[in-house]
């Protein structure tokens, strides 16, 4: 009897011991920027099991065996970017470029600002488990000024929005300030954020400012409110401290609108090479007619206009992050010369005229997205998710090194620097026909 207890005791230890070394994969030899400091790990193995990491160890002395292993040497590893403003494409035989577009650049959560009922059946048809595209976090359909809706009716649009899946309501303008104060109301009722333009009843005239603070709100897009409104900057700014808001600054939006970029700069913006000659053509065009409409003269003071905005906003975004304001990384991809993917790099070479550290960025892409939908990725330690990016350098010294990005994993999946490099040329050569 004593025999078989002891024979059953070492059969349990030892299939406990070979559980314990069987992994799906590791990751050998790689430097690791984890998010949770600037202090890269170096030289580390990384294991992970069922999507979690689930050990990090000195390669020197790991023992760490899996089903399949990945020699990293000398490369560094951070988790994977986020794109928290951007517009999904108006039909569904666009999606799934659009989706490659972000993950050739690292990019594997997307939050989309201008919501629609059919991206429901997309993200359950694009995010299933072992999905290999961005994962969607989604907006309602837009609410705005036009809006015609009994209170009732309001209601019904709130209530149908939460249960759906969708994250938040997107305000795009607001009619009154009645309409103002019942939306609120039912997004407090219904457990489901405020969030998208500061809300101004019309050019400079925003609803009572007590409102604001006790609002719903828990992200404001554009740097709404802070701009161009200095009897209000900060009492909004200590509203927005007080209630955690989030805000996305948007800058390449206003960089490229901004009517700065001659025709031949335009042409070779971030991303320009994904566009089709056709496309490019037609967006040329429109911004002839608009120049040659306006006028040099009137262009020239529109330009110096826009650039004194952008000055501005660089100077609110580093007080934002002396005040500890979280912010996330949001170029805003809408408008033609824009390209997903490409745009993160963009929004990171401008928020360095803000002064923010890399890190400081870096964070805005990684860990501020993954708080502010309480989510456990953005920090690569055990037991989170294993959604990281490969990289050359360490890119808490040099941000460049994301324009190259050497390997992703995520939802269990790798696709390694040949994957993404294969993925490239063939964005590359659909996008000259
Ligand atoms: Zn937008």
């Amino acid at each position: 009897m004593q025999k078989i207890v002891l024979l059953v005791t070492l059969l349990v230890i030892q299939h406990a011991f070979s559980q314990k070394q069987e992994f799906d994969i590791v990751f050998k030899n790689v430097n690791i920027v984890s998010m949770e400091n600037d202090k890269p790990l170096l030289n580390q193995n990384i294991a992970i099991k069922n999507g979690k990491i689930i050990a990090i160890e000195n390669a020197k002395k790991s023992k760490l065996k899996a089903i399949k292993t990945i020699d990293l040497k000398g490369k560094y590893i951070m988790p994977s970017l986020a794109d928290a403003h951007i517009h999904l494409p108006e039909k569904e035989e666009d999606l799934k470029r659009f989706f490659e577009l972000n993950i050739l650049h690292g990019v594997t959560k997307l939050r989309s600002m201008r919501g629609d009922w059919k991206h429901l059946a997309w993200k359950e048809k694009y995010n299933s488990k072992d999905s290999q595209f961005p994962k969607l976090y989604l907006s309602a359909p837009p609410i705005s000024r036009s809006l015609e809706a009994t209170p009732e009716e309001l209601e019904s649009f709130v209530k149908k929005s939460k249960e759906s899946g969708f994250k938040f309501l997107k305000i795009l303008s607001i009619k009154n300030q009645d309409v103002f104060v019942q939306l609120d109301n039912l997004s407090k009722k219904y457990d489901i954020p405020l969030a998208g333009h500061f809300p101004y009843l019309s050019a400079g005239v925003s609803i009572d400012e007590e409102l604001f603070l006790k609002s719903n709100f828990n992200s404001l897009e554009h740097l709404g409110g802070l701009i161009g409104d200095p009897k209000f900057f900060e009492s909004r700014l200590q509203a927005i401290k007080k209630n955690n808001i989030f805000i996305c600054p948007t800058l390449t939006w206003y960089s490229i609108g901004s009517g700065q970029y001659s025709y031949d700069e335009l042409q070779k913006l971030a991303g320009m090479e994904y566009v089709s000659i056709a496309t490019m053509q037609t967006w040329l065009e429109k911004t002839k007619q608009y120049r040659d409409k306006m006028g040099e003269q009137a262009l020239k003071e529109e330009v110096a206009k826009e650039l004194n905005d952008l000055e501005e906003k660089y100077k609110v975004i580093n007080r934002l992050q002396k005040e500890g304001i979280k912010m996330l990384l949001s170029p805003d991809a809408s408008s033609k010369y824009m390209m997903v993917g490409s745009n993160i790099i963009s929004e990171i070479e401008l928020l360095k005229k803000a002064n923010l550290s890399n890190f400081e960025i870096l964070e805005m892409a990684t860990t501020n997205f993954a708080q502010f939908f309480n989510e456990n990725y953005g920090v690569l330690k055990t037991g989170n998710d294993a959604d990281f990016i490969v990289l050359d350098e360490n890119p808490i010294d040099n941000l460049q090194t994301l324009k190259n990005v050497k390997g992703l994993y995520f939802n269990s999946f790798y696709l390694s620097s040949e994957n993404l490099m294969e993925l490239k040329a063939s964005l590359l050569s659909s996008s000259n026909k």
